[in-house]
């Protein structure tokens, strides 16, 4: 049955990709009228993918300055589109453009924010939530009340991906914001060294921890990682022990993920570790230990000296991709 609430998911696609937490979102709300919002261009593959969800309208909010995405712009622009566009609850993956606007956003409408939840559901006009606290070992039950609009984040790669498969041709409607100067200028972006997926959207992670044992090893992952067009993750031992770079943390501090396929080298399976790999598809867990508490929960465990096996891995794929 079709519920009156209106939904509007704030996405942050690149050109040609939608990123996993709109998708995650748009899956949890069959049967509600949602609408999906975009800062600047999208292009069709994105496009797309949104179909697939039963969207009814893609907005796209278009200003000069939304360019280089400025935070205050971004800001302006969805209030701009929101004060002549009634929506009854406003959701978008936990990026860094929906963590600088949504709190003031939802104190603009005097309304709920919840930040970061795990989970959500919408029956009928009824909002609630799940987030975890203490690295997953506590869940809070979230439920909204008040006036709308009701603003949520859901962390990314918290939800796992449904397919709709029945969904249709959905309108693509340009918006002119008005936005007035930003006080903020962005003076420089610096891209990413490499070309891998970012981790949160990324199908393959291979991930190396502590087991790692020196900073050269990272680069037998990296080579793996390259091999399949994965992305490169690291635990919080790794990340401590400056094997491996912050930013490729996974877990409670870090970035949480949801790849089909998940590699973890030389990681013992620490809960605030396994806080982020919950909805990983497939786990192979390749470690020296046989009893290291990831082999619980791996799909596939290799027991072994990862420094052998994962140059192995990477030779036998290479072969069989230049078979192909
Ligand atoms: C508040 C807080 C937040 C935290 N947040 C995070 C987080 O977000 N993410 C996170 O990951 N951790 C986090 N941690 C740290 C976490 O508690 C663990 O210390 C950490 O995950 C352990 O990393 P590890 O598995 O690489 O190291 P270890 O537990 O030391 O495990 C190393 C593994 O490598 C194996 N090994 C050793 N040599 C080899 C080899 N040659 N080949 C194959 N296997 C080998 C060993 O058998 C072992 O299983 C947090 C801790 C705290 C207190």
């Amino acid at each position: 049955m079709q519920s009156d609430t209106r939904v509007l998911v704030v996405s942050e696609a690149d050109l040609r990709s939608i990123n996993k937490a709109t998708l995650g979102i748009l899956g949890k709300l069959p049967g509600v009228t949602k609408e999906v919002a975009v800062f600047g261009e999208i292009e069709s593959g994105a496009v797309d993918h949104i179909r697939k969800y039963d969207v009814a309208r893609i907005n796209l909010l278009k200003a000069d300055t939304l360019k280089d995405r400025n935070p205050e712009a971004c800001l302006l622009a969805l209030m701009t589109f929101m004060e002549s566009n009634r929506f009854d609850i406003v959701i978008s993956g936990t990026s860094s453009t929906a963590c600088d606007i949504f709190p003031v956003l939802s104190a603009h409408f005097c309304s709920g924010f919840a930040a970061g939840v795990d989970d959500f559901h919408l029956t009928g006009e009824r909002l609630s939530a799940v987030k975890e606290l203490y690295g997953g070992q506590c869940l809070a039950d979230l439920e909204f009340s008040g006036d709308k609009p009701w603003f949520m984040t859901v962390d990314s790669g918290a939800l796992s991906i449904e397919v709709c498969r029945d969904g249709h041709d959905c309108e693509i409607i340009e918006h002119d914001v008005t936005v007035f100067p930003s006080r903020i200028r962005i003076c420089n972006t610096k891209k990413p060294a490499s070309d891998r997926p970012p981790l949160q959207d990324a199908d393959i992670v291979v991930a190396g921890g502590r087991g790692l044992g020196e900073p050269g090893t990272l680069r037998l992952l990296e080579e793996l990682a390259d091999t399949m067009g994965a992305s490169l993750g690291a635990s919080g031992g790794a990340v401590g022990d400056e094997l491996a770079p912050q930013e490729y943390l996974v877990g409670q501090t870090g970035t949480r993920i949801s790849p089909m396929l998940y590699i973890a080298c030389g990681i013992s399976g620490a809960t605030q570790h396994l806080a982020g790999i919950r909805n990983a598809k497939k786990i192979l867990a390749i470690n020296t230990d046989a009893d290291t508490p990831l082999m619980r929960i791996a799909d596939y465990a290799v027991i072994g000296d990862l420094n052998a096996i994962v140059p192995a891995m990477t030779r036998i794929l290479s072969a069989a991709s230049k078979d192909k």
